[in-house]
């Protein structure tokens, strides 16, 4: 146990209790899935994998360069084209995703432990949400395999021919996540992929390849057919980069950054790959006077610190109403004052590590910034201890809607409130940033929550709720959020493609 006092008092994070240990000490995922074998780099190279909690490295894990690229390209193309997984109807593929489903169920603990270890996320996180979201992500998806199908159009050549489309699945999907819900991001692309007869290579971030190596051992214990599903560990720069360039890939659904994505286009279009792009967010959070505003602030709270922050969801910008604002800033600071962060390990820590160093100071020098440029630090705004990247949930008031840390993705433990005093204001609040992923609404004015529904430009709107996605539902967003919808049967267009076939009957 390494123990920090510090000016936020003391924060004890327990060493991990790591099983399955390499002689070398390390956790045993220092390989990756191609064509159904579990291979080092093709160079040997490695990167270290952390635990946020302490810093420490705890495995060894891949760096695939252009060879490993391709080969794991190569794999899902034979696999796409012929062998098992041609031969598996829509109900075997069904079957398929269930049976990884159920065995993630049975590993769930593991699972969720890899996770919080991989990530510093709070084992509860990890185990009450991340896990069984993932896992009901199989389970949907299994229900759509076979269900996927074209239609029969009447044409202005009535009886004389008879015209059809068919839906057909891509090809070899090239998928690239983030660290911030690694397991979770995986299951949205793979479980769509196959479902509809794709193939798959998936890149994980370098920060977390751990839980999804992991789901990679249980996907083959499930009976997936070699090359279905490939894994390649390594950076964006050099692996990330090599799928996004490779001819043979028919498509790339990526989730990170806005930068990151606009590359990613402008790579893809020299072979004109299929994009799909889940980008950043700047979420604003709206409440309305009439209100519950008591359980508006508690779910405020949840919706900008869940997972410290590192959400494109994240409710970083809360939008009160003037005439509001005193009672809601008394529960939304008083609660917020009151939250601590804490092992990540321990199941009662409701806030863990930021992903690692580097996060944490760009966190922290936002915060910097948001005082520099006069916003009014009321909560937080501080590391705790030396080990690990915690930092303390930060509320600023009083925030201008063109400050920094109300235009730029921050994606760590920073909520900024401003305030606002009618619907028009509010809307224009809301939409003055680049992005429109997601917005909250808080009213029992059933009128003003729908028609604050339409003007607000955001791919997901709760009302009188915050961060709730559920598989069936489409994802994704409007604006410098991207574009394509993950989830739901929307997610379905962005993995087939439509064949139209015309049948002369004169
Ligand atoms: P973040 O800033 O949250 O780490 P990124 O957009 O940098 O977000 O990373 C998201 C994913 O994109 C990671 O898997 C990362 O390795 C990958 N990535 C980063 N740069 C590139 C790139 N040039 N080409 C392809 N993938 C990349």
């Amino acid at each position: 146990m390494s123990e920090t006092a510090t000016s936020n008092g003391t924060i004890a994070v327990a060493k991990p209790q790591l099983n399955q240990l390499n002689s070398d000490g390390h956790l045993r995922y220092g390989k990756m899935l191609i064509d159904g074998e579990w291979v080092e780099a093709a160079d040997g190279k490695t990167f270290d994998a952390i635990y946020p909690g302490t810093g420490e490295t705890i495995a060894k894990v891949a760096s695939a360069g252009k060879e490993d690229v391709d080969r794991a390209v190569a794999a899902a193309r034979r696999a796409f084209e012929g062998g098992d997984y041609k031969k598996m109807n829509g109900a075997d593929r069904g079957k398929l995703l269930w049976k990884i489903a159920d065995l993630m169920e049975q590993n769930i603990d593991e699972l969720a432990e890899l996770e919080t270890l991989n990530n510093g996320k709070p084992l509860l996180e990890s185990r009450r949400v991340d896990l069984p979201q993932s896992i009901n992500c199989f389970r949907y998806f299994a229900g759509w395999a076979g269900k996927v199908s074209g239609q029969t159009i009447e044409t202005d050549m009535n009886m004389r021919a008879l015209a059809y489309t068919l839906r057909e699945p891509v090809g070899v999907c090239g998928q690239i996540i983030p660290w911030n819900f690694p397991i979770q991001m995986a299951t949205w692309k793979i479980a769509p992929a196959l479902a509809c007869g794709n193939t798959v290579v998936i890149k994980p971030a370098e920060q977390t390849s751990l839980s999804i190596l992991r789901l990679g051992e249980l996907m083959q214990e499930a009976g997936m057919p070699a090359g279905v599903v490939n894994i390649i560990t390594g950076d964006g720069p050099t692996t990330g980069a090599a799928l996004v360039a490779h001819p043979d890939v028919d498509k790339i659904a990526f989730t990170g950054s806005v930068e990151v994505g606009k590359l990613i286009m402008r790579t893809a279009a020299d072979s004109l790959k299929k994009v799909t792009l889940e980008l950043g967010g700047k979420s604003p959070n709206i409440i309305f006077a009439d209100a519950n505003i008591e359980f508006a602030a508690k779910v405020a709270l949840s919706g900008i610190f869940f997972n410290q922050g590192q959400m494109c969801t994240a409710g970083s910008r809360i939008l009160i109403e003037e005439a509001a604002r005193e009672e809601f800033m008394e529960v939304l600071a008083g609660r917020a004052a009151k939250m601590v962060v804490g092992d990540p390990l321990d199941p009662k820590t409701r806030m863990g590590s930021l992903i690692n160093e580097e996060q944490m100071n760009r966190v922290l020098g936002y915060i910097q910034k948001g005082t520099d440029e006069g916003a009014n630090l009321l909560v937080g705004g501080e590391r705790v201890g030396e080990n690990g990247y915690f930092v303390t949930p930060t509320v600023f008031d009083r925030v201008k809607n063109e400050m920094t840390i109300a235009q730029e993705e921050i994606f760590g433990p920073v909520a900024s409130v401003i305030t606002f005093s009618d619907i028009e204001e509010a809307a224009a609040i809301a939409n003055g940033t680049r992005f429109g992923l997601a917005a909250g609404v808080w009213t029992n004015d059933l009128k003003k929550a729908h028609l604050f529904a339409q003007k607000v430009k955001a791919g997901t709107v709760w009302v009188n709720t915050y961060n709730m996605t559920d598989n069936a539902l489409p994802f994704g967003g409007y604006k410098d959020s991207g574009f394509g919808r993950e989830l739901g049967q929307a997610s379905l267009d962005a993995y087939t493609q439509i064949k139209t076939v015309l049948v002369d009957l004169n």
